[in-house]
C-alpha cells in the first residue's frame, strides 16, 4: 500500500483544486517558508480522521477552510481526497485503489466518503486499523514533535519504528493470546482440582 495521490480543494492555503501525484518510494516536498508544505501533511492527518484542531495547527476545525486573501474571498468548504494504492490488499476491501475523502462546510457540516460512498469516521478508522496508518499513530511526525522523537529513549524510539512497520499490532495480539492462555491454565487447574475431589 502506498499513498498514490492527494487532492486538496479549499484546504488551508490551497484555495484552488491542487493534485499531488506520488510514486512508490521516498518523496520530498520542498518549497520556501510559508508555501504550504506543512499544510499538505495537515491535509493527510485531517482526512485520516484528526479531530483536534490544535494537531492541525489551528484554533478551531473551521481553520482548515481557506480563509480568503486580499484578492479573493474564503472558500465555503474544504475537501481532501487521499488516494491509496491497495493492489497488495493491505486494506481489508476489494478495491485495488481506495479513495478516502473528508469534506467540511463552513456551516460546520462534515462528512467522510470511501470510494465515493458516504461513510462514518469509524468506517475510515476501521479500514485503516491494521495498516499502521491513521490518526493517533505516528505515521506523521510534526516539526514540533521531531525533537522529542530524536531525544526519546531508544526503547521509545524502537516502539515508534515498530508501530510504523506494523509490528506493534502483532505484539498486542501476542499479549492478548498470552492473557487468554493464562486464563485457560487457571480454568484447567480448577477442573483438575474438581476431578481429583470426585475421584
Ligand atoms: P515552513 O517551511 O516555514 O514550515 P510551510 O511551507 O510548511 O512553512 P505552511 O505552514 O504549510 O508552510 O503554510 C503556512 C501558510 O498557510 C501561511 O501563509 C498561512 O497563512 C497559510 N494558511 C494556513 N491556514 C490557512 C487558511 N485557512 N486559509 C488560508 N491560508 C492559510
Amino acid at each position: 500500500m502506498y499513498l498514490k495521490s492527494l487532492v486538496l480543494k479549499g484546504f488551508k492555503s490551497f484555495a484552488d483544486r491542487s493534485a499531488l501525484t506520488l510514486e512508490p518510494g521516498i518523496t520530498a516536498i520542498v518549497g520556501p517558508n510559508g508555501s504550504g508544505k506543512s499544510n499538505i501533511s495537515d491535509a493527510v492527518l485531517w482526512v485520516l480522521g484528526e479531530r483536534n484542531a490544535k494537531n492541525l495547527r489551528g484554533q478551531a476545525m473551521e481553520d482548515v477552510i481557506f480563509a480568503g486573501s486580499s484578492a479573493r474571498k474564503g472558500a465555503a468548504l474544504a475537501e481532501v481526497d487521499l488516494v491509496l494504492d491497495n493492489s497488495c490488499g493491505t486494506l481489508p476491501v476489494d478495491y485495488s485503489e481506495v479513495v478516502i475523502t473528508r469534506r467540511m462546510h463552513r456551516s460546520g457540516e462534515s462528512e467522510y466518503l470511501i470510494n465515493g460512498t458516504v461513510a462514518r469516521r469509524l468506517d475510515v478508522l476501521d479500514i485503516l486499523h491494521d495498516s499502521g496508518l491513521g490518526s493517533g499513530t505516528h505515521s506523521i511526525i510534526s516539526q514540533g514533535n521531531l525533537d522529542s522523537v530524536l531525544a526519546s529513549k531508544p526503547e521509545d524510539r524502537r516502539a515508534l519504528v515498530e508501530e510504523a512497520a506494523g509490528v506493534l499490532k502483532h505484539k498486542q495480539r501476542k499479549a492478548k493470546s498470552e492473557r487468554k492462555l493464562a486464563n485457560m491454565d487457571q480454568h484447567l487447574a480448577r477442573v483438575c482440582d474438581v476431578v481429583s475431589e470426585v475421584e
